[in-house]
């Protein structure tokens, strides 16, 4: 015994079975003072009222609390409370057995082989736990033969003896029984133990392949941008669309792979962010109107004035249910609309509804619908495509927001995707229209650049190239130091992950060595995968200016540089007035 869990367990069930017990002694205390006489039945049953609502209130902490952890003091109170209740209880025994006529014997080995049987299958009952609770009741069952032998010159020694191995063999039956159970339950434990680390190796899995398929994805999606900058004959700009279009499909299945990962190890987060609504509704219809145009589905992103405006929530993971449904309902709809309606629901809630006039889904798979790796079935995947993925995610960052995504659906007609999602109203922040500058004139400018992957150096140099930048490629973040030392540049671009001195490290020293020596500060640029608030609140406090995200996306790294180069410039005027 000792196992806390085990108290625990023990508590809960015997403070839940309170009730019955009682109810047990009550109805045995009738039969005993029908019986016999009701004096002592009823002092019984008084006792087992006491000992057990004792027992009971004993138990109460263990029985709340799963995490209980017992102090020596208490598991040994809890022992000796156990003890009592099953001596209080047996007690009976003698009475029925020498009390109450010709049934009276048969009374007592119902009652002393069912209490014996009940306490000892009491979940988690082991060890001493088990012995206090069983040990009266066996005692009893086996002295009461012995102690008739010795009162009655009639009682037969064989009879008796009889009685007294039915007993231990029925004993040894109770015991084995509470083996086999706890085998089983060890049993199952290990089982899951094995399934959850089965599936934790998985996600783990997951997690790093999606990883590592990025980077030569990102050398493809680069590549394919810089090349449509380039001189191209229709033909090839053509063929250069297919590669980009498979590219990012490829890509969003990678995050939707990372997505589900994070959603299975409980890692999946949401940030906080501003949302503008009608914003996100614009770009929600450019995005899918070409493709409902091809294939002749009408297609509406309405925003009600009600719900317009700016909500505070993870912009990027409403804009993430927004699109899944958007393409879903957009791929599995020949003919007819698709209509998004972002309006507010009857408590206020945001609520982002999509209808189809589609396939629709049959009544039996909606259940299902939103597990992982879902399907409609294998015609669906071969004609429609996908991963089944898009609802899970969807619906759990939903969920994440306090809210849910639900479907309704009738096979032939159509379906509704309806996200209520509980959000609370943001404010536009005021600088936003003075952001929108004209796109930065970046040729000329003198960069250094770290990137510890080569096929990443290549890209962003072929893109800064096109930009007509000249730049000083480095592999690690104690190279680029050592290039910013040795001139003088006008921007560092800067990767996170890397081996010998990393880009946060790096940059913290550029910052000091500035401090110390009175150097103009340098924008600095990120270029990361890793953009969750917290990373960019780490890399905010190293030094850094701006975030690129990697894939990087030329007009995205061209707004970072813009914010760095704006942001690098204050310092620099500032400590010069200074000096
Ligand atoms: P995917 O679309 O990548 O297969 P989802 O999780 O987004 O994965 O969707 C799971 C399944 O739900 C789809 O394969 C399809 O059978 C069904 N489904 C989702 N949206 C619709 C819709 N608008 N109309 C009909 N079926 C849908």
């Amino acid at each position: 015994m000792g196992v806390p869990k085990a108290y625990h367990q023990v508590a809960v069930t015997r403070v839940r079975e309170l009730g019955l017990r009682l109810g047990f002694a009550v109805l045995i205390a009738f039969a005993a003072a029908y019986a016999s006489s009701p004096l002592l039945p009823a002092a019984w049953l008084a006792a087992v009222v006491a000992s057990q609502v004792l027992n009971a209130a004993l138990g109460l902490g263990a029985a709340r609390d799963p995490g209980f952890a017992p102090t020596r003091a208490w598991e040994g109170g809890y022992l000796v409370s156990q003890a009592v209740n099953s001596v209080v209880f047996a007690s009976i025994g003698p009475f029925l057995w020498f009390q109450c006529g010709a049934e009276g014997p048969l009374l007592a080995l119902v009652v002393l082989m069912g209490g014996l049987l009940n306490i000892g299958t009491q979940p988690a009952t082991t060890g001493r736990l088990l012995w206090c609770g069983v040990a009266p009741y066996a005692l009893t069952l086996g002295a009461l033969p012995i102690v008739t032998l010795l009162r009655d010159p009639h009682a037969s020694a064989v009879e008796m003896g009889f009685l007294d191995v039915g007993a231990g063999l029925y004993l040894l039956h109770v015991l084995r029984a509470v083996r086999r159970r706890d085998e089983a339950a060890r049993e199952t434990a290990e089982a899951l133990q094995h399934a959850e680390q089965a599936s934790a190796a998985k996600s783990t899995f997951l997690a790093t392949m999606s990883h590592e398929i990025r980077t030569p994805l990102n050398g493809v999606l680069g590549m394919a941008q810089a090349m449509e900058r380039d001189r191209l004959s229709a033909t090839q700009r053509k063929r250069l669309g297919v590669i980009r279009q498979s590219g990012s499909v490829l890509l969003t299945l990678l995050n939707d792979l990372l997505d589900i990962s994070k959603v299975e190890s409980g890692r999946l987060e949401l940030e906080d962010g501003l949302l503008d609504l009608q914003e996100m509704a614009d770009q929600a219809r450019d995005a899918f109107a070409a493709l409902a145009a091809n294939k002749g589905v009408g297609l509406a992103v309405e925003v009600s004035p009600d719900a317009a405006g700016v909500w505070r929530t993870d912009p990027t993971r409403v804009r993430q249910i927004l699109y899944n449904l958007l393409s879903n309902a957009v791929k599995f709809t020949e003919r007819g609309s698709v209509t998004a309606t972002l309006d507010l629901d009857a408590e206020g809630r945001l609520r982002i509804q999509v209808r189809d006039t589609g396939v629709g889904i049959p009544a039996a798979d909606l259940p299902s619908l939103f597990g992982r790796f879902v399907q409609g079935d294998a015609s669906v995947t071969r004609r429609f495509g996908g991963s089944g993925l898009g609802l899970a995610i969807s619906r759990e960052l939903a969920r994440l927001m306090g809210g849910d995504l639900t479907a309704e659906s009738t096979a032939g007609v159509g379906s509704t995707f309806t996200a209520v999602l509980p959000l609370t109203r943001g404010v536009r922040p005021q600088a936003r229209e003075d952001e929108r500058h004209e796109p930065i004139d970046v040729s000329g400018l003198r960069a250094v650049v770290a990137e510890d992957n080569e096929t990443n150096r290549l890209v962003i140099a072929t893109i800064l190239d096109q930009l007509g930048m000249v730049a000083r490629l480095a592999v690690d973040g104690s190279e680029a130091l050592e290039a910013w030392r040795t001139e003088a540049w006008d921007l560092v671009l800067m990767d996170i992950q890397m081996p010998v001195m990393d880009g946060v490290e790096a940059t913290r020293r550029i910052r000091e060595i500035e401090r110390d020596e009175r150097r103009p500060h340098t924008p600095i640029v990120a270029l990361t995968a890793n953009a969750m608030s917290h990373h960019l609140a780490e890399y905010a406090a190293a030094g850094f200016d701006a975030v690129a995200t990697k894939p990087i996306q030329i007009a995205a790294l061209l707004a970072a540089i813009q914010t760095a180069m704006a942001a690098g410039g204050e310092p620099a005027e500032a400590r010069r007035r200074r000096a």
